[in-house]
């Protein structure tokens, strides 16, 4: 009765648990943390050192006593220990805020987590954020919060497909009447993107750079797509106009620094691989839907988000292999958090959305 009357001072939290970056909407306030998924902690005792920027901060950097880890990497919780610290403490920074009412007003939180983890882990998410003080914890799937954070109405009898290219999984899904019809998680996306750059400069160029490095390049000049436009260019030997970007790493050979310049050309190249399983991904869904689902999938487009929607021309290729229209997210890092505090605004929502295998 208390808790009750209390909750309506509580400040109820969504949270994008993603593989590279964790979001946190809390009513009322909007989305207030914005931060990587990265945890730094002692090796042998797992004492907490770090969490967040705090942590990316000291990537590669900490002495042989600490290690920094992403513990969703790949979509599936490789660290619980990890992933629960992490919970705790953005839903216990988000609770201090509240004042001396946290003291009664405990919040209800919803996780948006990857569709391919597994019960036992789903389980883990949920008591971890019940130990750090939720009156209520619920967890719904990714592509099912991003879907409701585009504004789409998931409970209409049309199918819609949603993919979400993220940095450890691409998500792909299709929604039609408040549940998920088919789906898929593909442990492709923005890191393997990244490990196929690092891979690509030391066969190529003889060039040893690190994850950032790789991954700043993605973002500078990285594209999926060679447009109409450009394409002419190369058949007149005109490359004037192609995206460079300048690189640091260290001689494979020498062992000593180099810099070494980059063409769009070549980050499309390295990264082809990558981005054709995210649309054989796509492809494979498609044939796996019902025929009516697909239909409406060709009429409406897919729904491209996640941080690799950013990627230059990933949508152009999307239609041209699947013919089918492709409406990019306009703040694709967004959807899934939003749509955690929509679910969070809407009990009945909540209630047809949420993950119910096993918790309780
Ligand atoms: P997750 O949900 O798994 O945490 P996000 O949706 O936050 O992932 O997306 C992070 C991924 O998006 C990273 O791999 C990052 O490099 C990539 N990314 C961000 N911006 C861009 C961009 N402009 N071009 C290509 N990839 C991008
Ligand atoms: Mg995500």
């Amino acid at each position: 009765m208390f808790d009750k009357f209390f909750s309506i001072f509580s400040h109820d939290i969504g949270i994008d648990l993603g593989t590279a970056n964790t979001l946190v909407w809390v009513r009322g306030k909007g989305i207030v943390i914005r931060e990587p998924s990265i945890v730094t902690m002692h090796k042998k005792d797992k004492k907490l050192i770090a969490i967040g920027t705090e942590a990316k901060k000291m990537l590669g950097k900490t002495p042989a006593s600490l290690v920094t880890i992403r513990p969703l990497r790949g979509g599936v919780i490789a660290d619980f220990d990890a992933t629960s610290a992490m919970i705790s403490h953005y839903v216990q920074k988000v609770h201090d805020t509240n004042g001396f009412m946290s003291l009664w007003a405990r919040p209800k939180v919803v996780i948006g987590i990857p569709s391919s983890v597994t019960e036992v882990e789903r389980r883990a998410v949920w008591e971890a954020a019940l130990s750090a003080g939720a009156r209520e914890a619920y967890l719904i799937e990714e592509p099912m919060a991003a879907a409701i954070g585009e504004g789409v109405s998931v409970f209409q009898p049309t199918g819609m497909m949603i993919v979400d290219v993220g940095g450890g999984t691409t998500e792909i899904a299709v929604i039609s009447l408040g549940g998920i019809v088919v789906s898929k998680s593909l442990k492709v996306a923005g890191d393997e993107m990244d490990k196929a750059i690092i891979h690509y400069l030391r066969l190529r160029h003889g060039l040893i750079i690190g994850e950032a490095s790789a991954e700043d390049l993605k973002i500078k000049i990285g594209s999926a797509y060679q447009n109409q436009k450009s394409k002419l260019k190369d058949q007149k030997q005109d490359t004037a106009k192609e995206r460079m970007a300048i690189v640091r790493g260290r001689d494979v050979e020498t062992g000593l620094p180099r810099s070494l310049r980059v063409t769009e050309t070549e980050i499309r190249e390295a990264i082809a691989s990558s981005v054709v399983q995210i649309i054989e991904g796509v492809s494979d869904i498609l044939e796996e839907s019902p025929p009516e689902l697909t239909s409406d999938i060709l009429e409406h487009g897919i729904i491209l988000t996640g941080g690799g929607a950013e990627l230059s021309g990933l949508d152009q290729l999307i239609v041209e292999r699947t013919h089918i229209p492709v409406i990019v997210s306009d703040s694709p890092l967004l959807s899934v958090v939003r749509g955690t505090g929509k679910v969070l605004e809407d009990k009945e929502l909540l209630n047809r959305v949420k993950v119910t295998g096993g918790l309780s």
